[in-house]
């Protein structure tokens, strides 16, 4: 029989196993506590579980660390890790804001959903690597758990509170395994991280946006909208081209429709999308909606064919959108310093050997 993931399963799902397997049911809520709560990496970590137990367990379920062979600090207190996976793929995560000193009320960490990406944003390093593969559960919920074990060695009370679905991949296109580890993540016995303090990011999957509005109306939507004009969207986000604007609109409509929640729109600006028209068409757009817009000022990379705008052009844009009533906010860059910032991850691993550092 084909060993299942621990770090994905449900408590729920635990019991059930335990049961089948004459194991007593008290025995998953220790599990899920080691798993989900401690980010045990190994049977034996789980003391109070007797020997007799963790050997049957271990012929059914597996446990499978994701290896952090890199850390890179910014001096904004951004955080990047590179995580290698079992088949030696490599994906990146990203803690934003991370400096212990500060408040720990709010510790966001960004999670990628897939090895690659298969959108190919024109200003994104991860879209333009190509797609490998969709994340497992057990691989989403390990960023987390990792880097909380990680971080816990230098500060014990250390905690993930805020999550954004935002790093490489499009979650949409694994909308399945994106739902599941939240409601892992959310689970009392788990990390128990508000459904509100999540948040998923699409470039605009249309029917996976009424979906979420039916599957999960806590969670948060945000939009990767970067231009109001078909033929400007076109060429940065392509999947534009399969759903365009009115349908994406008309879907966040619809989503707000049955679930009353603000829907956050993300702008990357660049020298393509700053314009005093492509403001006043924001405002059309967006027009009715309960929206909240952020402006991002593009990060350099490398090979990209577009660039930062001036400061004067995002002013402009931030005054039309503005009095247009549309809530907008610019927002600072992170970790640009260590590529951790919006369309700047990609995997590493390809010329490079590193060692594990994050055992025990
Ligand atoms: S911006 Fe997001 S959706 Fe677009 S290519 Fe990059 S990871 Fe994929």
């Amino acid at each position: 029989m084909e060993k299942l993931d621990c770090r994905a399963c449900l408590e729920e799902e635990l019991i059930e196993i335990c049961l089948e397997n004459n194991i007593k049911k008290f025995r998953a809520n220790q599990i899920f506590k080691w798993v989900q709560q401690k980010g045990a990496h190994d049977w034996e970590e789980m003391k109070n579980i007797g020997k007799e137990d963790r050997e049957k367990l271990r012929e059914i379920l597996y446990l499978q660390p994701l290896e952090i062979i890199r850390e890179q600090r910014s001096k904004d207190g951004t955080r990047k890790f590179l995580f290698r996976l079992v088949d030696e793929e490599s994906i990146e995560t990203v803690l934003m804001d991370y400096d212990k000193t500060l408040s720990r009320d709010r510790q966001t960490i960004c999670l990628s959903t897939q090895v690659g990406c298969p959108v190919g944003c024109s200003f994104c390093a991860t879209g333009m690597a190509g797609f490998q593969r969709n994340l497992t559960v057990g691989e989403i919920t390990g960023q987390v758990l990792e880097v909380m074990r990680y971080l816990q060695k230098e500060d014990p009370e250390f905690k993930v509170t805020n999550i954004v679905f935002m790093g490489m991949g499009e979650p949409f296109l694994n909308y399945e395994a994106v739902l599941k580890t939240i409601e892992i993540l959310n689970s009392e016995n788990g990390q128990k991280i508000g459904m509100r303090r999540m948040t998923i990011s699409t470039s605009g999957v249309v029917p996976k946006i009424v979906q979420l509005a039916k599957d999960n109306s806590q969670v948060g939507l945000a939009i990767s909208l970067h231009s109001a004009k078909d033929e400007v969207r076109d060429n940065l986000v392509p999947m534009n081209k399969k759903y365009p604007l009115a349908k994406l609109i008309r879907a966040c409509r619809n989503y707000q429709s049955i679930t009353n929640r603000r829907i956050t729109f993300e702008v990357a600006l660049n020298n393509q999308n700053t314009s005093r028209e492509e403001a006043k068409e924001f405002v059309k757009l967006l027009k009715g909606m309960t929206v909240h817009v952020n402006l991002i000022p593009v990060n350099p990379v490398q090979g990209s064919r577009v660039k930062r705008p001036s400061n004067k052009e995002i002013s402009v844009l931030k005054e039309i959108l503005e009095a247009g009533r549309i809530p907008v906010s610019i927002r600072e860059e992170k970790g640009v310093d260590i590529e951790a910032a919006c369309g700047q991850l990609r995997q590493r691993l390809e010329c490079e050997v590193y060692e594990p550092i994050n055992q025990n």
